[in-house]
């Protein structure tokens, strides 16, 4: 066991240094008018969380860099401030957060761990999964290349394609579904605690997320200047940022449309999904098509719910851990795909890639589950409750280690840079 968790630890450092490979000095500090971290706080960040939670909070030693919380801790020194600290050098952080990993390494190779280690080893690996994809939205948003990472399989963006395969409605049983995870899942965050009852009526829900085509097609119709297709907070959002059509959008002359991947500006697929919407752009698309986003409780449901026998699975082609096959994940792609791909990931009801590909929005405010408690990590879940919106399933820079269909991640509705779409369903 302690042989998974060191490998587990190593691959995740292995993958965010990949990212933060070939950024200069001015590079490694960012933009500060983006909603974006500094790369150089995510580098130091990640070492700091580990050291807090392996080596400070399980063996009561001392922090390795004094002043590093006045730096790195994540809740209690402010965003705003991220751009004024003097930060360590690249080099002086590297040797830092190597430190801390070997350190944090060694207490493994002579014992076994106990469950309570085990918890921790968890967490910092998965937070360190996920501040790497952070690192990677932060490349897209600030226009630097993407990097050659070790994950990538060329195969994997252009995965074979059934061209008859048309998306569709699924019809969902009514029926009451057992909402968030069960006490056999090996880790879990204090928010998906724990599955409990939901009515959830008879529902048709589309079977792929929304195309850049179906949103080209909003866009076109004016879908951004018409006031009635928007909330008031909506539309007040879009009047402050100007916004005429998805974030790394360009138009492409003769009625074509291009969008600005990693500083390249590419012809835009139509069958991919559309991504980089907030959840406004995603309700707006919506008033306009005649439909609405799903619900949690929906969307878990169509993901994993077995009408046949009415259970339950982990993930929508079973409880197997995810595989190449079945979801795009792990930076494998290098972006988003067809969304006609991979139809062995389909959910029981017919569902295709509701893992991986792109992380798909749903019309609930991120809220606790009845009976919530804490976790040690306090500041996870519960400074965000009643703030943000939900979002499922992960997306291509998703570890598979990371995602399964209790997973719940959490925006402000105005965040836009995300790897985020959304799929529909009907009235
Ligand atoms: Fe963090």
């Amino acid at each position: 066991m302690a042989g998974a968790l060191v490998s587990a630890l190593l691959d995740a450092r292995s993958v965010e240094l990949e990212l933060l490979e070939e950024l200069n000095d001015s590079q490694m500090l960012g933009e500060r008018s983006h909603f974006v971290e500094p790369p150089i706080w995510e580098m130091g960040h990640v070492g700091w969380f580990q050291e807090y939670w392996i080596l400070r909070h399980l063996d009561g030693a001392a922090p390795l860099l004094p002043g590093s919380d006045g730096l790195y801790d994540a809740f209690n020194v402010s965003y705003r401030l991220r751009w004024d600290h003097a930060y360590p050098s690249r080099r002086a952080t590297l040797d830092y957060i190597s430190e801390i990993l070997r350190r944090s390494v060694g207490r493994l190779e002579s014992r076994q761990p106990t469950p309570e280690e085990m918890y921790f080893y968890a967490l910092v690996t998965q937070h360190e999964d996920m501040h790497s994809e952070n690192l990677t939205l932060i490349r897209q948003t600030l226009g630097y290349p993407l990097p050659r990472l070790s994950l990538f399989e060329p195969a994997a963006a252009t995965p074979p394609l059934d061209p008859a395969y048309r998306p569709r409605d699924v019809l969902v049983p009514s029926g009451t579904f057992l909402l968030g995870a069960t006490a056999d899942e090996p880790f879990v965050f204090d928010n998906e605690k724990w599955a409990h009852p939901v009515r959830v009526e008879a529902f048709r829900i589309a079977s792929t997320p929304v195309t850049n085509a179906e949103f080209q097609a909003f866009v076109e119709d004016g879908g951004y200047r018409r006031r009635e297709l928007w909330s008031r907070r909506g539309w007040q959002w879009r009047r402050r940022d100007r916004a005429e059509h998805p974030l790394f959008w360009e138009p492409g002359g003769a009625g074509h449309w291009c969008e600005r991947r990693f500083g390249v500006v590419v012809p835009l697929p139509p069958w991919h999904p559309v991504v980089h919407v907030n959840w406004y752009e995603a309700e707006a698309y919506c008033r306009w098509a005649g439909r609405r986003l799903p619900t949690e409780a929906e969307w878990e449901m169509a993901a994993t719910f077995e009408p046949a026998t009415g259970r339950k699975r982990r993930f929508p082609w079973g409880d197997d851990q995810a595989a190449p096959g079945r979801a795009s994940l792990d930076y494998r792609a290098a972006g988003t795909i067809d969304v006609r791909a991979l139809p062995a990931g389909d959910s029981p009801v017919g569902c295709r890639q509701m893992i991986g590909n792109v992380w798909e929005w749903v019309e609930d405010t991120f809220r606790p589950y009845p009976g919530f408690v804490c976790d040690p990590y306090e500041q996870y879940s519960q400074p965000y409750f009643g703030d943000k919106k939900v979002l499922k399933g992960g997306c291509w820079a998703t570890r598979g280690r990371l995602i399964r269909s209790t997973w719940r991640n959490f925006y402000k509705h105005h965040r836009r840079n995300i790897f985020a779409g959304f799929r529909t369903v009907a009235l």
